[in-house]
């Protein structure tokens, strides 16, 4: 029997506003506990929560991004359920109409095609506080400073068929949000997460199977595990005559599996009701318009003018547009020099990432400015130094030894062009090496490689190869 598999995500997007979003408590990560919690956000008696307006622009701008309805009118809703973290009694979400609807983004398949994924819908949510249990002595201590932070809760259908495509999927929103500067996606702090719905099915059958529901997860790598971890467990526990039952499971990292945390019996009724206490949000056609006009150009448009007006590989491509700060500093490297772009990029794919991922910085943390790279590459460019020096060149950039002017200046590594001088070496190595003339002269053309070598040894790599090449044949057939 084959098995099909069905994963429908629920991803969690903190926004960045600087306040909350129904308070103007601080949102800044990492505070002393419960100093940035507010009446509103501790849930007292009388005090009343106000919309921040910025987080209505966010979705807006989220909705119009994955080619969604943004509804001229939403409402918040009262999610009622008991915990400590949650003072009120209930969270403030979207239920009924939520702000954003019938939307979807594309990602690469398995085979290299453009799949499309439906997103059903996204909302707006507070958080609720965080529970600590860890270095307490028999008591649990509670941390509201969460409390009433902006999430939009982005739903989509169950249109993803592998742990690797629900991967591809959540990366796809986690740069879209990136690009639009809705959130920071920082999934260290918990700012972009994830709950997956996973169930199996026999291939060729139309009826889902049922699904369970692995919560939190805050790392792709745990999604794709988690996933396939759970697709496993469902399979097995069909082909030994078992079912899945529908629930909620936890993944544990550590043990790399997931744990049952609540069946469906147990699941709560949140007897959702609107929120008495707000206004439902009503945005104009103008408004959306205006978010319309200001949203920034996205991941994929970048993309493929990146491969319609660069001529870049369309790996390239795709590498250089992940990130928005990525992708200018390429633009403004190609901008700096005369050098192809792609020439650029294989610069900025290649030395400049490795050499930042070895250092653990961001581009904008780069030891090398785009000014500079493109200072680089102009000087392969016009051949005044070959790739292969470039790179020592480079290495010595970033360990802010100066410009690849200063460099190449200094280390005196300027190609060797003059024709007379590379002759001088070419007659040099070829007096050298009698034996090896006969053997080239008596047919063994191999050889040449042998005699570059010894050229660019004496030269140290600094000779022109072309030329190299060229008068070597020449005298060695006279
Ligand atoms: P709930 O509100 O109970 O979480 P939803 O209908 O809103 O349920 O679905 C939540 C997520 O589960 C959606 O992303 C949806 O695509 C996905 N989903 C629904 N049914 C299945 C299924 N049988 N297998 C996998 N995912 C599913
Ligand atoms: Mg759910």
């Amino acid at each position: 029997m084959t098995w099909e598999v069905v994963i429908g995500l629920e991803v969690h997007a903190q926004l960045a506003t600087r306040s909350k979003i129904f308070s103007g408590a601080s949102t800044a990560y990492g505070a002393e506990p419960n100093t940035q919690a507010c009446l509103v956000d501790l849930g007292y008696p009388g005090v009343l929560p106000v919309l921040n307006e910025e987080v209505v622009h966010m979705a807006a701008m989220f909705g119009l991004a994955v080619n969604a309805t943004v509804a001229p009118r939403s409402v918040f809703a009262r999610k009622n359920y008991f915990y400590p973290d949650l003072p009120k009694g209930y969270q403030i979400s979207q239920y009924e109409l939520p702000i954003v609807e019938h939307g979807e983004l594309f990602i690469e398949d398995g085979e290299g095609n453009e799949k499309r994924i439906g997103i059903t819908r996204a909302h707006l949510e507070e958080d609720a506080g965080k529970s600590i249990h860890e270095g307490l002595d028999r008591s649990s201590g509670i941390d509201l400073n969460r409390a009433g932070t902006p999430l939009l809760e982005i739903v989509s259908e169950p249109d993803l068929r592998s742990a690797a495509e629900a991967v591809a999927y959540m990366r796809k929103i986690h740069t879209i949000v990136r690009y639009l500067g809705i959130s920071d996606g920082n999934m260290q702090e918990g700012s972009f997460r994830c709950d997956a719905n996973v169930s199996v099915r026999p291939q060729g059958q139309q009826q889902f199977g049922t699904r369970t529901e692995i919560k939190n997860l805050n790392s792709f790598r745990f999604v794709e595990r988690a996933i396939n971890f759970e697709i496993e467990r469902q399979i097995d526990l069909i082909e030994d005559g078992g079912a899945v039952v529908q629930e909620t499971r936890l993944y544990d990292s550590a043990r790399d599996e997931t744990r049952s945390m609540r069946s469906k019996e147990e699941a709560n009724d949140y007897r959702y009701f609107p929120d008495p206490d707000l206004l439902p949000v009503e945005i104009s056609h103008e408004y959306i318009e205006a978010v319309r006009e200001q949203l920034p150009e996205l991941p994929d448009a970048k993309r493929h003018r990146f491969i319609d007006d660069y001529g870049l590989k369309a790996d390239d491509a795709l590498q250089l547009t992940m990130s928005r700060p990525v992708a200018d500093y390429f633009e403004a490297a190609v901008g700096a020099t005369g050098a192809k772009p792609q020439l650029v990029a294989n610069w900025v794919v290649g030395d400049l990432s490795g050499a930042l991922n070895k250092d653990g910085l961001d581009i904008g943390e780069s030891r090398i400015t785009a000014r500079d790279l493109a200072g680089l590459v102009t000087r392969i460019h016009d051949h005044t130094i070959s790739g292969k020096i470039a790179k020592q060149v480079f290495e010595a950039m970033w360990s802010g030894e100066g410009t690849a002017d200063e460099i190449i200046e200094a280390q005196g590594l300027r190609q060797i062009t003059d024709s007379s001088a590379i002759e001088v070496v070419v007659d040099k190595v070829i007096a050298a090496n009698p034996g090896q003339v006969a053997e080239y002269k008596a047919g063994k053309d191999k050889l040449i490689g042998f005699f570059v070598g010894q050229v660019m040894k004496e030269t140290k790599g600094q000779a022109n190869p072309g030329q190299v090449n060229r008068i070597l044949k020449d005298k060695l057939s006279g």
